[in-house]
Formats: C-alpha cells, sequence, structure tokens
C-alpha cells in the first residue's frame, strides 16, 4: 500500500495533477473486511489529503458510528485520486486512468465487503464485476455477491453522502441500507 501511496503522489497520468494541492490516496486499515468506495477528493479532500473530511465525510462518519464501525475498522478511498476542478463528474479517461491503483488497493485489503457511494463507484465497480449497471435509485440496498479482482465479494451500492445532504430521502436510504452492511457484516461474523 506504501508503494501505491508513493505513486500516487507522482502520478500524471491525466490532467488532473496541474490543478490539485493534494493527492487523496484512501486511508484506513488494510486488513478491514469492508472498503468504502467514494467519487473523487472534494475542497476539503484537496486541501487535506485525506479522503471523507468535509460535511459528506462527517455525515459518513455517523453513518459509520450508528453501526459500530469506527474509520479503524474499515478501508475508504475514491474512484479518482485528484479533485476535479469545480467537484466536476470524472471523465471517463480519469476513470480509466486511475482506477489501477484502486484496483490494486482492493487486491491488497481483499475486503469481504465493497459499499460503494454513489452512481460512479457503483457503475465503476458493478460494470467491472460484469452487472448491468442502472441508476443508483434501483441499485442502492441491494447486495450483489460476486468474484472481483479474483476476491469473492460483496458489493452494496448505496448514495452518495453528499446527496444526503441536500435531500432527506438519500440521507434514509443511506441511514437504511448502512443497516445491510451492518447485516452483512455480522453475516460474516465481522460486527
Ligand atoms: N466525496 C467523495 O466522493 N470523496 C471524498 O473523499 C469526499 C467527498
Amino acid at each position: 500500500m506504501k508503494a501505491i501511496v508513493a505513486e500516487v503522489i507522482t502520478c500524471r497520468t491525466c490532467e488532473l495533477w496541474r490543478q490539485r494541492s493534494n493527492p487523496v490516496p484512501g486511508e484506513g486499515n488494510v486488513d478491514a473486511p469492508v472498503i468504502f468506495i467514494g467519487e473523487a477528493p472534494g475542497y476539503s479532500e484537496d486541501v487535506k489529503g485525506r479522503p471523507f473530511v468535509g460535511a459528506a465525510g462527517k455525515l459518513l462518519d455517523e453513518l459509520l458510528s450508528e453501526i459500530g464501525l469506527s474509520r479503524g475498522d474499515a478501508y475508504i478511498a475514491n474512484v479518482l485520486k485528484c479533485r476535479p476542478p469545480e467537484n466536476r463528474d470524472p471523465s471517463s479517461d480519469e476513470v480509466a486512468a486511475c482506477t489501477p491503483f484502486l484496483d490494486r488497493q482492493i487486491q491488497i485489503i481483499g475486503p469481504k465487503l465493497i459499499v460503494t457511494l454513489g452512481r460512479h463507484a457503483t457503475s465503476y465497480i458493478l460494470s467491472k464485476a460484469g452487472f448491468p449497471v442502472e441508476g443508483i435509485t434501483e441499485l442502492h440496498g441491494r447486495t450483489f455477491t460476486t468474484r472481483l479482482l479474483g476476491l469473492q465479494v460483496t458489493v452494496i451500492p448505496t448514495f452518495h453522502p453528499a446527496a444526503a445532504l441536500y435531500n432527506v430521502k438519500y440521507k434514509r436510504g443511506l441511514e437504511d441500507d448502512f443497516q445491510i452492511v451492518k447485516f452483512e457484516l455480522e453475516k460474516l461474523g465481522e460486527l
């Protein structure tokens, strides 16, 4: 994982390095049974070089705590390691350039559960596992048990915490979906 972090820091594979303040490789427990995957760093993450440390991160911390988890029990990463200007959506070229890092992180951590936060992480992971990608409203809270990158994993798509800051419907959806995360971790003997 240290090698990946070093490579992310010097990465110039796409153009996002030009405008970033800091890359955000990801952080947490490399032996964690669960990895949470977001979209890309936002303003606060770009400033601090750490994932989910702004308002969306505060909500993520609350959601984790509601199911008895802390950051130290999980690994948190993003599809993109650098902030897109004005938080625009990741381009397909940027996703293609950056996701080899995420793939390697997943292989090192070897999680039993992958929670995808929002449509970008969900579509990357589910399409990689060969599932048809529908909208996040249809997919959230479902469990997809599959082989991915040589691992047997369960994928649980949910809403992005940033969306829940503006829409209580997504917040309730996230809370419900985190109960499913809790149930799956208990079933796996990991909680
Ligand atoms: N949104 C994301 O998708 N990731 C972060 O790290 C922060 C906000």
